[in-house]
């Protein structure tokens, strides 16, 4: 079998987002999703497969970005599951397992959505029991494997099953590219998405901490709760019985990827999908960062989520949860105030290449100590003002002291 890298001409590599519709349209099965050297997927195509029907391309949504939106005012709200566990358990304020719940409750409804899997990595799955849910709940900060869960999706909806899809926003948008007109009974979410992680980072950082556990992983937490919601952990278990907790300014993972942004796949640093008439969601979700400064009743440290309803599908699911949350509207200023991710990408660190390149060989740690290490120039530019305020500050305090002589001999 000749496999080539897949030559969608005008679709440049860093703006792939490895979202696989392509691979899940084609009638020949001639695409397949590979790793690259930085650990994401991407298509390759087999020539002999091929028929060049053009299908692939006719169906990338960065070629062809999500069009056709509702005129509808997205409202924002504030709010988190009633059920005080489900909060605890899941990133913000557990709305996403108050939907899936109400799909999971009938027959006819099925959830799809991200977890790990036995080398915890993140693969996209269907469930369609209540039980289910909690692989579901819960970010993973690495990107996840869609496989051919569009076609399946569809196999469903044709049954006239009702599904409820959660993923970042280029799956979305892929999804409905996919499937190519509006469904009723399809529901749509996804989340404000700071970008998605290199897989290959995560099961770096896995084997640091294994080494230093001398145990395999048993369980990854992101944004555990353990020391609130504001001040989120990293919390790993392993398979002896230790726990690894750590905050977000302690945890390496998490501070290469927020603060340094050394690990991201390189479409997030310049994402399409963030202009509000790019989404396709009917519901998106997210963290209300900053909402305790507005309204402090709001945030009592146990997580608090965003909801912004994009469209009358998304109201009508909203309506359907209420009972079952807790909410309240905000305006829009107040929402993107706290979050700038909701509009804005990542600045892609320059160092960030060499870090990738250099994970097999050096591991995780010494990766993060090197490339997180401030450059000459950083380190100059910091000198360079921390004399320029020492200076600053005795020269007031000199001129204060004299200032006080000159008074004291005027007056004698
Ligand atoms: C990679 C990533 C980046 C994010 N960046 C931000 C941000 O910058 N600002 C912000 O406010 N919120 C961000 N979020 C969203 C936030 O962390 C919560 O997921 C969201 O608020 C929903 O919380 P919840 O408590 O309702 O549900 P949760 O229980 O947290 O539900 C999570 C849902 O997200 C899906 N999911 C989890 N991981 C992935 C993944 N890797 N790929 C696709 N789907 C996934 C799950 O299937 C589930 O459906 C991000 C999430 C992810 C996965």
């Amino acid at each position: 079998m000749e496999v080539k890298r897949k030559d969608i001409r005008s679709v440049r590599h860093c703006d792939c987002t490895g979202c696989s519709a392509c691979m899940n349209i084609c009638c020949r099965d001639a695409i397949i999703m590979k790793q690259d050297a930085e650990g994401f997927i991407y298509p390759w195509i087999d020539r002999e497969k091929c028929i060049h029907c053009g299908l692939c391309e006719k169906n990338c949504p960065v070629l062809h970005p999500f069009g056709k939106r509702e005129n509808y005012t997205p409202q924002v709200w504030a709010g988190w599951s009633k059920d005080v566990d489900t909060r605890y358990k899941s990133t913000s304020g557990g709305i996403f397992s108050e939907l899936a719940r109400l799909f999971l409750k009938t027959a006819d409804g099925a959830v799809c959505g991200a977890r790990y899997n036995n080398n915890h990595m993140v693969v996209h799955c269907l469930i369609d029991r209540e039980e289910d849910i909690p692989l579901l709940r819960q970010s993973k900060y690495i990107q996840s494997d869609i496989n051919y869960i569009y076609r399946e999706i569809k196999a469903k909806l044709d049954l006239g099953k009702r599904v409820l899809f959660c993923g970042c926003p280029c799956q979305v948008v892929a999804l409905r590219t996919y499937l190519g007109r509006p469904h009723d009974n399809l529901f749509l979410l996804d989340f404000i998405c700071r970008g998605s992680n290199s897989p290959k980072a995560l099961a770096a950082f896995l084997v640091m901490l294994e080494t230093k556990y001398s145990s395999p992983t048993n369980r990854i937490w992101f944004k555990n709760k353990t020391s609130g919601w504001n001040l989120f952990s990293t919390r790993i278990e392993f398979e002896n019985g230790d726990i690894y907790l750590k905050n977000r300014y302690e945890d390496p993972f998490i501070q290469g990827y927020i603060r340094y942004n050394l690990y991201m796949r390189p479409s997030c640093y310049r994402c399409k999908f963030k202009e509000r008439n790019s989404i396709a969601a009917d519901i998106t979700l997210g963290d209300f960062w900053g909402i305790g400064q507005r309204d402090p009743a709001l945030d009592n440290d146990m997580g608090t989520s965003m909801m912004i309803v994009n469209t009358s599908k998304g109201e009508a699911l909203l309506e359907a949860v209420r009972p079952n949350i807790m909410c309240r509207k905000i305006d829009m200023e107040t929402a993107i105030g706290g979050n700038p991710c909701l509009k804005k990408s990542p600045w892609k660190n320059p160092r960030r290449h060499r870090f990738l390149s250099h994970l097999d060989r050096w591991g995780y740690e010494r990766c993060y100590r090197h490339y997180t290490r401030p450059t000459l120039k950083e380190r100059l530019k910091n000198a360079y003002y921390t004399t320029g305020h020492i200076v600053k500050y005795m020269a007031l305090r000199i001129l204060s002291l004299l200032g006080r002589k000159i008074n004291q001999s005027t007056t004698k």
